[in-house]
């Protein structure tokens, strides 16, 4: 572990819980890297999570952090943000916390522009409850409620989003950890609501029961089925089967909920409000 590291993790939290192999210390490390690179103070940076195994990341990282209840982790940090918009606020969750208890505060999150950045962890399973299948677990493959593979499509979190009115959104992979850095500088210095799925690794509680046998093969995995934005309008639709598109997927200007809600006040205050 190297000095940024210790710079920014509480020490006494160590060890962690995530199993070996797990993409969740990537994720956590390519994160460090970016607030390093944003030259963030720490007491500046509010980190706050939902339950699951990603949840956990907030008590390792030594930030203003909160540790959530169940789908609402963006609930809290919508009131850390209205009640003091100078710091800055990163969400993490899991596929299970962000798209199925809390896909209402997702949808909502995306449509006001709030100025947050939400980290979402998607290993396709809930891994910390024992591999239930989640609303991305893709269709046909297994879990501990799927015994014969799951019926259900799964949600696309990156479409969802766009449709939702994110403005901004990206995604990539636990395997390409320095273009996650670079993703979440991005995410952080966009003013507004900014959605980075990481594509990640649960060996224990998905890869085992869906043929893959180590870690890296699941890192393999995630190499072999990404395809950059640059190269994804050059590559035939045929081939995109099964494929997903990795960058920066939406980017662009809408006003910020925030000063939104700043303006109203003080029109207000000045007696200027137009009211029925
Ligand atoms: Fe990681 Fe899966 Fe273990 Fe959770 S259960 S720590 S997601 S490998
Ligand atoms: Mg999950």
């Amino acid at each position: 572990m190297g000095a940024i590291h210790e710079k920014y993790l509480r020490m006494d939290k160590l060890p962690h819980i995530w199993c070996p192999g797990c993409g969740n210390g990537i994720i956590m490390s390519s994160f460090i890297r970016a607030i390093e690179k944003l030259g963030y103070e720490k007491d500046e940076v509010a980190a706050v999570s939902g339950i699951g195994c990603s949840g956990r990341i907030t008590g390792y990282m030594d930030f203003n952090t909160l540790h959530t209840t169940h789908g609402r982790a963006l609930v809290f940090a919508t009131g850390i943000k209205m009640a003091n918009p100078g710091l800055k606020v990163f969400v993490f969750m899991g596929d299970g916390d962000a798209a199925a208890i809390g896909g209402n505060h997702l949808i909502h999150s995306c449509r006001r522009n709030i100025d947050i950045t939400a980290i979402i962890f998607n290993n396709h399973i809930y891994g910390m409850t024992g591999g239930q299948f989640s609303p991305t677990t893709f269709r046909n493959k297994y879990a501990t409620t799927a015994p014969y593979g799951t019926t259900d499509p799964d949600f696309d979190l990156v479409n969802l989003c766009i449709g939702a009115g994110a403005s901004y959104v990206a995604r990539s992979t636990s395997y390409h950890a320095k273009m996650l850095t670079d993703l979440f500088v991005a995410g952080a210095l966009h003013k507004g609501f900014a959605v980075i799925e990481v594509i990640t690794h649960c060996p224990v509680n998905f890869g085992r029961r869906n043929e893959f046998d180590t870690p890296a093969d699941m890192l393999r995995w995630q190499k072999d089925h990404a395809v950059r934005t640059a190269k994804a309008d050059m590559v035939p639709m045929e081939e995109m089967e099964g494929k997903f598109v990795i960058g920066e997927l939406i980017k662009k200007e809408k006003p910020e909920y925030v000063e939104e809600y700043d303006r109203l006040i003080e029109t207000v205050r000045k007696g200027d409000a137009h009211r029925e």
